[in-house]
């Protein structure tokens, strides 16, 4: 495992590309920085009222929202910024959190309508075991939903243009950083959606009939080319700044969590969702790292903490196997504790972990396993 020479992202994070020892994510500050951003602003100016609705028959756009710090942002700068008048869609996830509930509440009360979109609590487990036992992923059927559910009412609603927040692979890095337009092609590339990783006919074994999966499928390129549908990345025209932006919602009632989230120190991201959680620990296994390495590189990137500083907070929280909402969550996996640490076992990297004599990994007394090093100067 090598390591990124600024920040604390390794080379086994999928599709981030290192150049001298520093990956795109450290990259693209610098190129982030040389992008002229007035112009970006008009140009952004122009697509909206392009799509702007004439004679006020229609909502002006789409913001997809799970009510988080970007939701508050985005709805702020398109609502009272430009003047439009948006439908927020929200794909509800079948393990909101109190605070997720407080947030959408609040975001609401920016002066917005909403449609909240539940999908079928039966069906939307069997995706999640589904999406535990073949993938690692808990938290499948919700990383569908959000990208799927806003297009369905944009096409049902003949909204064309759905307005997303920062672009992912700007900001955590990969490929497509200076992308403008959100669509079926990014979506089947970087979203949680099917292609590739499963099709709806490997769901029957889980009682999953293709039928039920209408909430997760993605419009047809037909509906979607007759109201012209198309999302574009806020993150594109306007300068991406967590933390300035952050401080700022929190000023329009945005609430972060009660205490930090397992796995890292932080609690601004991923609010919404109990079981988050596992599936953060799940990408430590994968690829050897979690939640708390995006949030120390992603401070280590903006100048507020040292490499050092985060590597300290690394090792200190990421890792272990969550344990707040672990009784309810084998429950909802229905999963005994063994059975739960084979589909771990079947997800884990040995390379990256210790293993005895036999390659076994070697688990402590609560079941976490030890990564081999934590950096190549350790
Ligand atoms: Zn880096």
């Amino acid at each position: 495992m090598r390591y990124c020479k600024r920040c604390l992202y390794p080379d086994t994070k999928p599709g981030l590309g290192f150049q001298d020892g520093v990956c795109d994510a450290c990259r693209n500050v610098g190129f982030k920085d040389k992008i002229d951003w007035d112009k970006r602003k008009k140009e952004l100016k122009e697509t909206l009222e392009k799509y702007r609705s004439k004679d006020g028959s229609r909502y002006d756009c789409i913001i997809p929202v799970s009510g988080g710090k970007d939701s508050h942002y985005q709805t702020y700068v398109i609502k009272e910024e430009f003047g439009l008048n948006p439908l927020l869609v929200n794909f509800h996830p079948h393990d909101f959190t109190e605070t997720g509930r407080k947030n959408l509440e609040n975001l609401k009360k920016l002066g917005v309508d909403c449609i909240e979109f539940s999908a079928n609590p039966v069906i939307y487990n069997k995706i999640s075991r589904f999406g535990l036992l073949e993938l690692g992923d808990f938290e499948w059927p919700e990383h569908i939903g959000i990208f799927t559910i806003p297009v369905q009412v944009a096409v049902a609603y003949k909204i064309p243009l759905l307005v997303w927040g920062e672009n992912s692979q700007m900001e955590y890095g990969g490929a497509d950083a200076d992308r403008v337009f959100l669509d079926k092609e990014w979506n089947e590339k970087h979203g949680g959606y099917f292609r590739d990783k499963v099709k709806p006919e490997d769901m029957t074994k889980y009682g999953i009939d293709k039928r039920d999966l209408k909430p997760y499928l993605y419009p047809s390129d037909e509906e979607i080319a007759k109201i012209g549908v198309t999302g574009i990345f806020l993150g594109h025209f306007i300068k991406w700044d967590i933390f300035k932006q952050l401080e700022f919602v929190e000023k329009l009632g945005f609430s972060r969590f009660p205490e930090h989230r397992e796995g890292t120190y932080d609690n601004w991201e991923n609010l919404d969702t109990e079981y988050t959680v596992f599936h953060d620990y799940f990408k430590f296994l994968k690829y050897g790292f979690g939640r708390a390495t995006d949030h120390t590189s992603i401070e280590i990137r903006y100048g507020r903490m040292t490499r050092q500083e985060g590597l300290k907070l690394v090792k200190q929280y990421e890792g272990k196997i969550p344990r707040k909402r672990l009784k309810e969550f084998l429950q909802d996996a229905e999963l005994t504790w063994d059975e739960f640490l084979k589909v771990c076992e079947k997800f884990t990297n040995k390379s990256l972990f210790k293993t005895d004599s036999n390659g076994n990994l070697i688990r402590d007394k609560n079941g976490d396993i030890e990564k081999i090093a934590y950096d190549n100067k350790d």
